[in-house]
Protein backbone atom coordinates (compact mmCIF):
# COMPACT_ATOMS: atom_id res chain seq x y z
CA UNK A 1 0.00 0.00 0.00
CA UNK A 2 2.21 2.43 -1.39
CA UNK A 3 -0.55 5.44 -0.33
CA UNK A 4 0.55 8.95 -0.83
CA UNK A 5 -0.93 12.25 0.55
CA UNK A 6 -1.77 15.21 -1.41
CA UNK A 7 -3.64 18.36 -1.41
CA UNK A 8 -5.94 18.08 -4.53
CA UNK A 9 -7.10 21.38 -4.22
CA UNK A 10 -4.82 24.55 -3.26
CA UNK A 11 -6.85 27.38 -2.55
CA UNK A 12 -6.54 30.61 0.18
CA UNK A 13 -7.27 28.69 3.72
CA UNK A 14 -9.28 31.52 5.44
CA UNK A 15 -9.00 30.50 9.15
CA UNK A 16 -11.17 32.66 11.28
CA UNK A 17 -9.81 32.83 14.92
CA UNK A 18 -11.67 33.57 18.04
CA UNK A 19 -9.45 33.32 20.83
CA UNK A 20 -11.84 32.95 23.81
CA UNK A 21 -10.16 32.98 27.20
CA UNK A 22 -11.42 32.30 30.59
CA UNK A 23 -11.88 35.21 33.17
CA UNK A 24 -12.20 33.26 36.27
CA UNK A 25 -7.93 31.79 37.22
CA UNK A 26 -9.56 28.83 38.84
CA UNK A 27 -10.57 27.43 36.29
CA UNK A 28 -9.21 23.64 35.72
CA UNK A 29 -9.09 24.22 31.93
CA UNK A 30 -9.51 26.45 28.81
CA UNK A 31 -9.79 26.69 25.28
CA UNK A 32 -8.75 28.89 22.50
CA UNK A 33 -10.90 27.50 19.49
CA UNK A 34 -11.47 28.69 16.26
CA UNK A 35 -13.37 27.40 13.01
CA UNK A 36 -12.21 26.78 9.12
CA UNK A 37 -13.74 28.23 6.04
CA UNK A 38 -13.74 24.58 4.37
CA UNK A 39 -11.59 25.63 1.37
CA UNK A 40 -9.18 23.57 1.40
CA UNK A 41 -9.21 19.72 0.84
CA UNK A 42 -7.03 16.96 1.34
CA UNK A 43 -6.76 13.35 -0.45
CA UNK A 44 -5.31 10.43 -0.53
CA UNK A 45 -4.94 9.73 -4.14
CA UNK A 46 -4.23 6.78 -5.84
CA UNK A 47 -0.66 6.30 -6.58
CA UNK A 48 -0.81 5.98 -10.65
CA UNK A 49 -2.81 9.59 -10.96
CA UNK A 50 -0.67 11.14 -8.38
CA UNK A 51 0.44 14.46 -9.52
CA UNK A 52 1.78 15.99 -6.80
CA UNK A 53 2.63 14.10 -3.76
CA UNK A 54 4.51 14.60 -0.59
CA UNK A 55 7.77 13.17 -0.14
CA UNK A 56 8.23 12.96 3.21
CA UNK A 57 7.49 9.59 5.06
CA UNK A 58 6.15 7.56 2.33
CA UNK A 59 7.72 4.70 2.46
CA UNK A 60 5.77 2.06 4.69
CA UNK A 61 2.48 2.10 6.19
CA UNK A 62 3.02 1.76 10.45
CA UNK A 63 1.77 -1.50 11.84
CA UNK A 64 0.52 -1.92 15.40
CA UNK A 65 4.08 -3.48 16.32
CA UNK A 66 5.69 -0.09 14.97
CA UNK A 67 3.59 1.99 16.89
CA UNK A 68 4.21 -0.15 20.19
CA UNK A 69 8.03 0.29 19.81
CA UNK A 70 7.29 4.28 19.39
CA UNK A 71 5.74 3.69 22.79
CA UNK A 72 7.46 1.17 24.82
CA UNK A 73 4.46 -1.00 24.48
CA UNK A 74 2.60 1.10 26.10
CA UNK A 75 -0.15 2.32 23.06
CA UNK A 76 -3.70 0.91 23.10
CA UNK A 77 -5.62 0.63 20.26
CA UNK A 78 -9.38 0.54 19.83
CA UNK A 79 -10.77 -1.50 16.41
CA UNK A 80 -13.94 0.05 15.14
CA UNK A 81 -16.75 -2.44 13.71
CA UNK A 82 -15.26 -2.56 9.86
CA UNK A 83 -11.73 -3.71 11.65
CA UNK A 84 -10.03 -0.64 11.48
CA UNK A 85 -8.18 1.57 13.95
CA UNK A 86 -10.96 3.96 15.85
CA UNK A 87 -8.90 5.31 18.59
CA UNK A 88 -5.05 5.36 18.90
CA UNK A 89 -3.88 5.96 22.70
CA UNK A 90 0.07 6.67 22.20
CA UNK A 91 2.62 8.46 19.72
CA UNK A 92 2.51 7.54 16.35
CA UNK A 93 4.33 10.15 13.93
CA UNK A 94 7.27 11.45 14.46
CA UNK A 95 6.35 14.20 12.54
CA UNK A 96 6.07 17.46 14.26
CA UNK A 97 2.79 18.97 14.66
CA UNK A 98 1.98 22.63 14.51
CA UNK A 99 -0.99 22.90 11.90
CA UNK A 100 -3.58 21.23 10.37
CA UNK A 101 -1.78 20.27 7.42
CA UNK A 102 1.01 18.67 10.00
CA UNK A 103 -1.26 16.56 11.28
CA UNK A 104 -2.56 15.02 7.99
CA UNK A 105 1.36 14.42 7.15
CA UNK A 106 0.87 12.29 10.33
CA UNK A 107 -2.15 10.39 8.72
CA UNK A 108 0.14 9.45 6.20
CA UNK A 109 2.03 6.33 7.53
CA UNK A 110 -1.64 5.36 9.45
CA UNK A 111 -3.56 5.13 6.76
CA UNK A 112 -3.44 1.45 6.14
CA UNK A 113 -4.38 0.86 9.75
CA UNK A 114 -7.54 3.70 10.05
CA UNK A 115 -8.98 2.54 6.59
CA UNK A 116 -7.63 5.52 4.63
CA UNK A 117 -7.58 4.59 0.95
CA UNK A 118 -7.08 5.73 -2.66
CA UNK A 119 -9.83 8.41 -2.95
CA UNK A 120 -9.90 9.23 0.46
CA UNK A 121 -10.55 13.21 0.71
CA UNK A 122 -11.53 15.40 3.57
CA UNK A 123 -11.24 19.26 4.97
CA UNK A 124 -9.92 20.79 7.93
CA UNK A 125 -12.99 21.67 9.91
CA UNK A 126 -11.94 23.10 13.27
CA UNK A 127 -9.04 23.03 15.95
CA UNK A 128 -8.69 23.38 19.81
CA UNK A 129 -6.10 24.27 22.42
CA UNK A 130 -6.14 23.22 26.09
CA UNK A 131 -5.13 25.31 28.54
CA UNK A 132 -2.52 22.73 28.96
CA UNK A 133 -1.36 23.39 25.76
CA UNK A 134 -3.00 20.13 23.64
CA UNK A 135 -4.13 20.98 20.57
CA UNK A 136 -7.22 19.20 18.73
CA UNK A 137 -7.40 18.91 14.79
CA UNK A 138 -10.39 17.63 13.46
CA UNK A 139 -11.53 17.15 9.80
CA UNK A 140 -14.20 15.73 7.96
CA UNK A 141 -14.84 13.23 5.38
CA UNK A 142 -15.92 13.98 1.69
CA UNK A 143 -17.08 11.81 -1.00
CA UNK A 144 -17.40 14.00 -4.00
CA UNK A 145 -19.61 17.34 -3.28
CA UNK A 146 -20.63 15.75 -0.03
CA UNK A 147 -19.29 15.72 3.13
CA UNK A 148 -19.93 12.21 4.54
CA UNK A 149 -22.00 11.90 7.43
CA UNK A 150 -20.92 11.82 11.29
CA UNK A 151 -17.25 10.98 9.43
CA UNK A 152 -14.58 13.40 11.44
CA UNK A 153 -11.18 12.48 12.19
CA UNK A 154 -9.37 14.04 15.32
CA UNK A 155 -5.88 14.29 15.89
CA UNK A 156 -4.45 14.96 19.15
CA UNK A 157 -0.80 16.79 19.64
CA UNK A 158 0.91 17.35 22.54
CA UNK A 159 2.50 20.66 23.69
CA UNK A 160 5.55 19.70 22.24
CA UNK A 161 3.91 19.21 18.86
CA UNK A 162 3.83 14.85 18.83
CA UNK A 163 0.83 13.36 17.95
CA UNK A 164 0.30 11.12 21.03
CA UNK A 165 -3.48 10.40 19.75
CA UNK A 166 -5.97 9.69 17.10
CA UNK A 167 -9.36 9.46 16.95
CA UNK A 168 -11.51 8.36 13.87
CA UNK A 169 -15.29 7.61 12.60
CA UNK A 170 -14.33 8.33 9.22
CA UNK A 171 -15.72 5.37 6.58
CA UNK A 172 -12.72 3.22 5.46
CA UNK A 173 -12.39 2.14 2.15
CA UNK A 174 -14.78 4.96 0.48
CA UNK A 175 -13.30 4.93 -2.79
CA UNK A 176 -13.39 7.68 -5.38
CA UNK A 177 -16.53 8.66 -7.00
CA UNK A 178 -17.41 8.64 -10.43
CA UNK A 179 -19.88 11.36 -11.19
CA UNK A 180 -20.77 14.87 -9.57
CA UNK A 181 -24.28 16.51 -9.72
CA UNK A 182 -24.46 20.18 -10.49
CA UNK A 183 -28.50 21.47 -11.07
CA UNK A 184 -27.22 24.98 -11.97
CA UNK A 185 -27.64 28.49 -10.07
CA UNK A 186 -30.92 28.88 -12.51
CA UNK A 187 -32.61 25.42 -11.40
CA UNK A 188 -31.32 26.09 -7.83
CA UNK A 189 -33.48 29.75 -7.92
CA UNK A 190 -36.54 28.00 -8.96
CA UNK A 191 -36.90 25.21 -6.61
CA UNK A 192 -36.78 28.56 -3.86
CA UNK A 193 -39.42 30.12 -6.05
CA UNK A 194 -41.87 27.08 -5.94
CA UNK A 195 -41.17 26.12 -2.52
CA UNK A 196 -41.82 29.68 -0.92
CA UNK A 197 -43.91 30.52 -3.36
CA UNK A 198 -46.53 31.72 -0.30
CA UNK A 199 -43.93 34.34 0.49
CA UNK A 200 -44.32 36.75 -2.00
CA UNK A 201 -40.54 37.59 -1.86
CA UNK A 202 -38.33 39.42 -4.20
CA UNK A 203 -35.66 37.70 -6.24
CA UNK A 204 -31.99 39.31 -6.71
CA UNK A 205 -30.68 36.51 -8.92
CA UNK A 206 -27.83 38.90 -10.05
CA UNK A 207 -26.51 37.82 -6.61
CA UNK A 208 -26.42 34.23 -6.59
CA UNK A 209 -22.76 32.56 -5.74
CA UNK A 210 -21.34 29.06 -5.00
CA UNK A 211 -20.25 28.56 -1.49
CA UNK A 212 -19.60 25.99 0.85
CA UNK A 213 -21.89 25.85 3.93
CA UNK A 214 -21.65 23.84 6.71
CA UNK A 215 -24.86 22.92 8.45
CA UNK A 216 -25.92 20.79 11.25
CA UNK A 217 -22.66 18.78 11.09
CA UNK A 218 -22.60 18.50 6.86
CA UNK A 219 -20.65 20.22 4.61
CA UNK A 220 -22.24 21.34 1.12
CA UNK A 221 -21.15 23.19 -1.98
CA UNK A 222 -24.89 25.53 -2.38
CA UNK A 223 -25.70 28.77 -4.37
CA UNK A 224 -26.32 31.24 -2.32
CA UNK A 225 -30.07 32.73 -3.20
CA UNK A 226 -30.71 35.84 -2.29
CA UNK A 227 -34.47 37.48 -1.85
CA UNK A 228 -36.58 40.37 0.24
CA UNK A 229 -37.14 39.19 3.82
CA UNK A 230 -40.99 38.72 4.44
CA UNK A 231 -40.86 38.85 8.10
CA UNK A 232 -41.60 41.96 10.14
CA UNK A 233 -39.59 41.04 12.97
CA UNK A 234 -36.74 40.55 11.08
CA UNK A 235 -37.07 44.37 9.47
CA UNK A 236 -37.17 45.56 12.98
CA UNK A 237 -33.62 44.48 13.34
CA UNK A 238 -32.81 46.01 9.79
CA UNK A 239 -32.57 41.87 8.24
CA UNK A 240 -33.89 43.46 5.11
CA UNK A 241 -32.97 39.80 3.19
CA UNK A 242 -33.21 36.29 3.42
CA UNK A 243 -30.47 34.39 2.03
CA UNK A 244 -31.22 30.82 1.03
CA UNK A 245 -28.97 27.76 0.54
CA UNK A 246 -29.28 25.04 -1.95
CA UNK A 247 -26.70 22.24 -2.54
CA UNK A 248 -25.41 21.82 -6.18
CA UNK A 249 -27.45 18.70 -5.96
CA UNK A 250 -30.80 20.27 -5.55
CA UNK A 251 -31.85 20.15 -2.09
CA UNK A 252 -32.80 23.31 0.04
CA UNK A 253 -30.41 23.65 3.37
CA UNK A 254 -31.76 26.03 5.34
CA UNK A 255 -31.69 30.13 5.05
CA UNK A 256 -31.04 33.29 7.06
CA UNK A 257 -32.27 36.46 7.83
CA UNK A 258 -29.17 38.75 6.99
CA UNK A 259 -28.55 42.65 7.14
CA UNK A 260 -26.18 42.63 3.44
CA UNK A 261 -26.77 40.95 0.32
CA UNK A 262 -23.83 39.42 -2.20
CA UNK A 263 -21.16 38.66 0.45
CA UNK A 264 -19.50 35.23 0.05
CA UNK A 265 -18.12 35.19 3.75
CA UNK A 266 -19.78 32.91 6.12
CA UNK A 267 -18.32 33.85 8.98
CA UNK A 268 -20.44 37.37 8.77
CA UNK A 269 -22.84 37.82 11.96
CA UNK A 270 -25.98 36.84 11.28
CA UNK A 271 -28.05 35.63 14.20
CA UNK A 272 -25.89 38.35 16.20
CA UNK A 273 -27.42 41.42 13.94
CA UNK A 274 -30.28 41.37 16.14
CA UNK A 275 -28.75 42.82 18.93
CA UNK A 276 -27.07 45.63 17.75
CA UNK A 277 -29.88 47.81 18.70
CA UNK A 278 -29.84 46.43 21.90
CA UNK A 279 -29.18 47.88 25.17
CA UNK A 280 -28.81 45.51 28.48
CA UNK A 281 -29.03 46.45 32.42
CA UNK A 282 -29.11 44.22 34.97
CA UNK A 283 -32.43 43.72 36.67
CA UNK A 284 -33.56 41.58 39.66
CA UNK A 285 -36.98 39.96 39.91
CA UNK A 286 -37.99 37.39 42.91
CA UNK A 287 -39.40 34.59 41.08
CA UNK A 288 -41.34 31.38 42.76
CA UNK A 289 -40.11 27.94 42.41
CA UNK A 290 -41.74 24.75 42.27
CA UNK A 291 -42.29 24.15 46.02
CA UNK A 292 -43.41 27.81 46.49
CA UNK A 293 -40.14 29.16 47.91
CA UNK A 294 -39.25 32.94 46.59
CA UNK A 295 -35.89 33.18 44.68
CA UNK A 296 -34.02 36.70 43.64
CA UNK A 297 -32.30 36.43 41.03
CA UNK A 298 -30.95 39.36 38.34
CA UNK A 299 -30.89 39.09 34.70
CA UNK A 300 -29.93 40.91 31.37
CA UNK A 301 -32.91 42.84 30.44
CA UNK A 302 -32.37 44.83 27.09
CA UNK A 303 -33.80 47.90 25.74
CA UNK A 304 -34.16 48.92 21.90
CA UNK A 305 -34.62 52.38 20.95
CA UNK A 306 -35.66 52.04 17.28
CA UNK A 307 -38.77 50.39 18.66
CA UNK A 308 -38.94 51.46 22.33
CA UNK A 309 -39.58 48.06 23.66
CA UNK A 310 -37.74 45.86 26.09
CA UNK A 311 -36.78 42.53 25.33
CA UNK A 312 -35.76 39.68 27.57
CA UNK A 313 -32.16 39.44 26.08
CA UNK A 314 -28.34 40.05 26.78
CA UNK A 315 -26.70 41.74 24.14
CA UNK A 316 -23.15 40.62 25.53
CA UNK A 317 -23.92 37.25 25.93
CA UNK A 318 -26.28 36.80 22.89
CA UNK A 319 -28.77 35.17 24.86
CA UNK A 320 -32.47 35.72 24.07
CA UNK A 321 -35.98 34.86 24.98
CA UNK A 322 -38.38 33.54 22.89
CA UNK A 323 -41.65 31.78 21.67
CA UNK A 324 -40.86 28.19 20.72
CA UNK A 325 -43.16 28.05 17.91
CA UNK A 326 -42.21 30.21 15.13
CA UNK A 327 -38.79 29.31 15.88
CA UNK A 328 -39.58 25.55 15.63
CA UNK A 329 -41.87 25.70 12.63
CA UNK A 330 -40.20 28.21 10.63
CA UNK A 331 -36.93 28.99 11.90
CA UNK A 332 -37.99 32.28 12.78
CA UNK A 333 -36.81 34.10 15.62
CA UNK A 334 -39.55 36.01 17.81
CA UNK A 335 -38.79 37.37 21.24
CA UNK A 336 -40.63 38.29 24.16
CA UNK A 337 -40.87 41.72 24.86
CA UNK A 338 -42.73 44.21 27.21
CA UNK A 339 -43.11 47.79 27.35
CA UNK A 340 -41.79 48.11 30.48
CA UNK A 341 -39.14 45.93 31.20
CA UNK A 342 -40.43 44.36 34.33
CA UNK A 343 -43.20 42.33 33.96
CA UNK A 344 -42.07 39.07 32.38
CA UNK A 345 -43.65 35.59 33.36
CA UNK A 346 -41.46 33.67 36.24
CA UNK A 347 -41.23 30.36 34.61
CA UNK A 348 -39.36 32.20 31.14
CA UNK A 349 -37.09 34.13 33.93
CA UNK A 350 -36.55 31.01 35.87
CA UNK A 351 -35.48 29.54 32.33
CA UNK A 352 -33.50 32.28 31.22
CA UNK A 353 -31.87 32.49 34.66
CA UNK A 354 -30.31 28.84 34.38
CA UNK A 355 -28.99 29.41 30.96
CA UNK A 356 -27.18 32.16 31.73
CA UNK A 357 -25.62 30.14 34.28
CA UNK A 358 -25.05 27.63 31.84
CA UNK A 359 -23.57 29.98 29.19
CA UNK A 360 -20.86 31.39 32.60
CA UNK A 361 -20.00 27.66 33.36
CA UNK A 362 -18.85 27.01 30.17
CA UNK A 363 -17.33 30.27 29.31
CA UNK A 364 -14.97 30.43 32.48
CA UNK A 365 -13.67 26.90 30.95
CA UNK A 366 -12.85 29.50 27.91
CA UNK A 367 -15.87 28.02 25.61
CA UNK A 368 -17.93 30.51 24.83
CA UNK A 369 -21.79 29.71 24.03
CA UNK A 370 -22.21 26.14 22.75
CA UNK A 371 -20.13 26.09 19.99
CA UNK A 372 -16.85 28.22 21.29
CA UNK A 373 -17.35 30.73 19.04
CA UNK A 374 -19.92 32.71 19.94
CA UNK A 375 -23.56 31.48 18.30
CA UNK A 376 -26.13 33.44 19.86
CA UNK A 377 -28.73 30.96 22.05
CA UNK A 378 -32.50 31.26 21.76
CA UNK A 379 -34.32 30.00 24.87
CA UNK A 380 -37.73 29.28 23.80
CA UNK A 381 -40.26 28.84 25.88
CA UNK A 382 -44.12 27.67 26.03
CA UNK A 383 -42.95 24.47 23.91
CA UNK A 384 -46.60 22.56 23.76
CA UNK A 385 -44.88 18.87 24.62
CA UNK A 386 -43.86 18.10 28.67
CA UNK A 387 -40.38 18.26 28.09
CA UNK A 388 -36.88 20.14 27.64
CA UNK A 389 -34.65 19.93 24.87
CA UNK A 390 -32.21 21.72 22.31
CA UNK A 391 -33.78 21.62 19.20
CA UNK A 392 -30.83 22.25 16.90
CA UNK A 393 -29.24 25.23 15.18
CA UNK A 394 -31.54 27.57 12.95
CA UNK A 395 -30.77 30.70 11.23
CA UNK A 396 -27.84 31.11 13.11
CA UNK A 397 -28.99 30.36 16.83
CA UNK A 398 -28.48 27.39 19.12
CA UNK A 399 -32.52 26.53 19.99
CA UNK A 400 -33.51 25.10 23.65
CA UNK A 401 -36.63 24.35 24.39
CA UNK A 402 -38.94 25.22 27.45
CA UNK A 403 -42.52 24.67 28.54
CA UNK A 404 -45.27 25.57 30.76
CA UNK A 405 -46.10 21.77 31.67
CA UNK A 406 -43.43 21.33 33.69
CA UNK A 407 -40.85 22.79 35.99
CA UNK A 408 -37.54 20.89 34.26
CA UNK A 409 -35.91 24.31 33.05
CA UNK A 410 -35.70 25.87 36.61
CA UNK A 411 -33.27 22.89 37.49
CA UNK A 412 -29.73 23.74 36.72
CA UNK A 413 -29.02 20.29 35.96
CA UNK A 414 -31.13 20.06 33.67
CA UNK A 415 -30.18 22.90 31.79
CA UNK A 416 -27.13 22.08 31.85
CA UNK A 417 -28.20 18.80 30.52
CA UNK A 418 -29.57 20.69 27.34
CA UNK A 419 -26.74 22.98 27.00
CA UNK A 420 -24.16 20.10 27.19
CA UNK A 421 -26.12 18.43 24.02
CA UNK A 422 -25.35 21.11 22.23
CA UNK A 423 -21.73 21.34 23.38
CA UNK A 424 -21.39 17.53 22.83
CA UNK A 425 -22.83 17.98 18.91
CA UNK A 426 -20.55 21.48 17.98
CA UNK A 427 -17.39 19.56 19.79
CA UNK A 428 -17.47 16.70 17.50
CA UNK A 429 -19.51 18.10 14.45
CA UNK A 430 -22.66 15.20 14.95
CA UNK A 431 -23.72 12.84 16.99
CA UNK A 432 -25.63 9.51 15.78
CA UNK A 433 -28.15 9.82 18.76
CA UNK A 434 -29.31 6.45 18.72
CA UNK A 435 -27.81 2.97 20.67
CA UNK A 436 -24.51 3.44 22.18
CA UNK A 437 -23.56 6.28 20.71
CA UNK A 438 -26.61 8.43 21.58
CA UNK A 439 -26.49 7.03 25.11
CA UNK A 440 -23.13 8.33 25.74
CA UNK A 441 -24.63 11.69 24.22
CA UNK A 442 -26.83 11.42 27.00
CA UNK A 443 -24.66 10.92 29.84
CA UNK A 444 -22.47 13.37 28.77
CA UNK A 445 -25.39 15.97 29.21
CA UNK A 446 -26.38 14.27 32.54
CA UNK A 447 -22.41 14.30 33.93
CA UNK A 448 -22.05 17.93 33.15
CA UNK A 449 -24.97 19.04 34.03
CA UNK A 450 -24.90 17.16 37.53
CA UNK A 451 -21.51 18.69 37.76
CA UNK A 452 -22.69 21.99 37.08
CA UNK A 453 -25.26 21.93 39.73
CA UNK A 454 -23.09 20.87 42.61
CA UNK A 455 -20.46 23.11 41.63
CA UNK A 456 -22.95 26.45 41.64
CA UNK A 457 -23.93 25.27 44.59
CA UNK A 458 -27.72 25.05 43.76
CA UNK A 459 -28.79 21.28 45.49
CA UNK A 460 -27.75 19.43 48.53
CA UNK A 461 -28.34 16.32 47.30
CA UNK A 462 -25.77 13.86 47.31
CA UNK A 463 -26.86 11.15 44.99
CA UNK A 464 -26.26 12.62 42.00
CA UNK A 465 -29.93 12.92 41.18
CA UNK A 466 -31.05 14.21 38.16
CA UNK A 467 -33.62 17.39 37.78
CA UNK A 468 -34.50 16.97 41.35
CA UNK A 469 -34.65 20.37 41.94
CA UNK A 470 -37.73 20.80 39.76
CA UNK A 471 -39.80 18.52 42.01
CA UNK A 472 -39.68 15.70 39.11
CA UNK A 473 -36.63 13.34 39.90
CA UNK A 474 -35.81 11.55 36.75
CA UNK A 475 -32.46 9.60 37.01
CA UNK A 476 -30.23 8.66 39.93
CA UNK A 477 -26.67 8.66 38.72
CA UNK A 478 -25.61 6.45 41.68
CA UNK A 479 -28.13 4.09 41.95
CA UNK A 480 -29.16 3.79 38.45
CA UNK A 481 -31.72 0.92 39.00
CA UNK A 482 -33.82 2.90 41.12
CA UNK A 483 -35.42 4.66 38.31
CA UNK A 484 -34.83 1.39 35.63
CA UNK A 485 -31.74 2.02 34.47
CA UNK A 486 -29.10 -0.80 34.18
CA UNK A 487 -25.52 -1.16 36.12
CA UNK A 488 -24.10 -3.01 33.29
CA UNK A 489 -24.60 -4.61 30.07
CA UNK A 490 -25.97 -7.65 31.48
CA UNK A 491 -28.42 -5.81 33.78
CA UNK A 492 -32.01 -6.69 32.89
CA UNK A 493 -32.48 -3.13 32.55
CA UNK A 494 -30.51 -2.86 29.82
CA UNK A 495 -32.23 -1.67 26.76
CA UNK A 496 -31.54 -3.12 23.17
CA UNK A 497 -29.07 -0.58 21.41
CA UNK A 498 -31.09 -1.68 18.34
CA UNK A 499 -34.14 -1.78 19.23
CA UNK A 500 -34.76 1.70 17.86
CA UNK A 501 -38.84 1.57 18.26
CA UNK A 502 -37.60 2.10 22.30
CA UNK A 503 -36.15 4.96 23.29
CA UNK A 504 -34.02 5.31 20.09
CA UNK A 505 -32.33 2.34 21.41
CA UNK A 506 -32.18 3.22 24.87
CA UNK A 507 -30.31 6.48 24.89
CA UNK A 508 -31.71 7.64 27.91
CA UNK A 509 -31.78 3.77 29.40
CA UNK A 510 -28.25 2.56 28.81
CA UNK A 511 -26.80 5.97 29.91
CA UNK A 512 -26.62 5.25 33.01
CA UNK A 513 -23.50 2.93 31.84
CA UNK A 514 -21.36 5.89 31.61
CA UNK A 515 -22.53 7.93 34.47
CA UNK A 516 -22.08 5.88 37.22
CA UNK A 517 -18.23 5.82 36.13
CA UNK A 518 -18.32 9.44 36.96
CA UNK A 519 -20.16 8.38 40.20
CA UNK A 520 -17.31 6.25 40.73
CA UNK A 521 -14.89 8.44 40.05
CA UNK A 522 -15.81 10.91 42.86
CA UNK A 523 -16.47 8.02 45.13
CA UNK A 524 -12.64 7.51 44.36
CA UNK A 525 -11.45 10.66 45.35
CA UNK A 526 -12.04 12.79 42.27
CA UNK A 527 -13.07 15.77 42.66
CA UNK A 528 -15.68 17.69 41.15
CA UNK A 529 -13.59 20.44 39.51
CA UNK A 530 -10.50 17.08 38.29
CA UNK A 531 -14.49 15.68 36.97
CA UNK A 532 -15.50 18.64 35.30
CA UNK A 533 -11.72 18.86 33.51
CA UNK A 534 -11.74 14.99 32.75
CA UNK A 535 -15.25 15.09 30.99
CA UNK A 536 -14.29 18.17 28.74
CA UNK A 537 -10.92 17.19 27.41
CA UNK A 538 -12.92 13.89 26.43
CA UNK A 539 -15.30 16.01 24.58
CA UNK A 540 -12.25 16.99 22.40
CA UNK A 541 -11.27 13.56 21.71
CA UNK A 542 -14.68 11.39 20.45
CA UNK A 543 -15.61 11.36 17.28
CA UNK A 544 -19.42 10.64 16.66
CA UNK A 545 -19.17 6.91 16.39
CA UNK A 546 -16.97 6.80 19.49
CA UNK A 547 -18.68 3.90 21.62
CA UNK A 548 -17.34 2.88 25.11
CA UNK A 549 -13.99 1.69 24.17
CA UNK A 550 -13.33 5.11 22.41
CA UNK A 551 -14.85 7.04 25.42
CA UNK A 552 -12.33 4.62 28.11
CA UNK A 553 -9.46 5.82 25.39
CA UNK A 554 -10.09 9.45 25.85
CA UNK A 555 -10.62 9.27 29.60
CA UNK A 556 -7.17 7.36 29.97
CA UNK A 557 -5.52 9.65 27.76
CA UNK A 558 -7.54 12.88 29.41
CA UNK A 559 -6.37 11.18 33.40
CA UNK A 560 -2.92 11.62 31.40
CA UNK A 561 -3.26 14.92 30.03
CA UNK A 562 -4.92 16.65 32.63
CA UNK A 563 -2.23 14.88 34.97
CA UNK A 564 -4.20 12.86 37.37
CA UNK A 565 -3.27 9.77 39.31
CA UNK A 566 -3.10 7.13 36.96
CA UNK A 567 -4.08 4.89 39.62
CA UNK A 568 -7.49 6.43 38.20
CA UNK A 569 -6.38 4.48 34.75
CA UNK A 570 -6.49 1.07 36.26
CA UNK A 571 -9.65 2.00 38.09
CA UNK A 572 -11.46 2.40 34.97
CA UNK A 573 -10.18 -0.21 33.00
CA UNK A 574 -11.62 -2.25 35.43
CA UNK A 575 -15.14 -1.28 36.08
CA UNK A 576 -15.78 -0.56 32.42
CA UNK A 577 -14.65 -4.24 31.85
CA UNK A 578 -16.73 -5.24 35.21
CA UNK A 579 -19.96 -3.34 33.65
CA UNK A 580 -19.52 -5.28 30.03
CA UNK A 581 -18.81 -2.13 28.21
CA UNK A 582 -15.85 -3.47 26.39
CA UNK A 583 -18.05 -6.25 24.92
ZN1 LIG B 1 -30.91 14.56 26.80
Amino acid sequence: MNKSIKKILSLVCTVSLSVSLGGCGATQTSYDSYTLTPKVYYGFEAPDNGATVYTEDTTSQLTEADIQRMNNGKARFVYGNQGYVSFINGKYSNIKVKDHEDAIRTLQRVAGLIGLGAGSEFFANHGSRDARGYTYYTFQQRYGESTVLNAVLTVIVDPDGNAVGLSSSFTPNIGIPTSTTDVGPDAALELIKKNFSSYNLTYYPEYTHKIAITYNGNTYNAYAIYTSNPDSVGQEFNLRYYEFFVSTEGKIITFYPVASIGTDNMDVTRAEDYFKNLETTNKSFIVTRFDGSKETITVPVSYNKTNNTWYLADASRKIAVGPYDTMSNYAIPEFLTSATGTDWRNQDLLAYDRYIKAYDYYAALGLVSVDGVGIPIMVCTQMPEDNACFFGIHSGWACFAASDLNTFSEAQDCVGHEYTHAVFDSSMISNKYFGITGAINESYADIMGNIMEMLYGMTQDTKWLLCEQSGTTLRSMSSPRDYGQPMSSHDSYYADPNNLQYDNGGVHVNSSLLNLMAYKLYQQGMSLTEERSLWLTTMDMLTPLSEFKEVLESLLLSIDINGFDPAYKDFLIEAFTEAGMLE
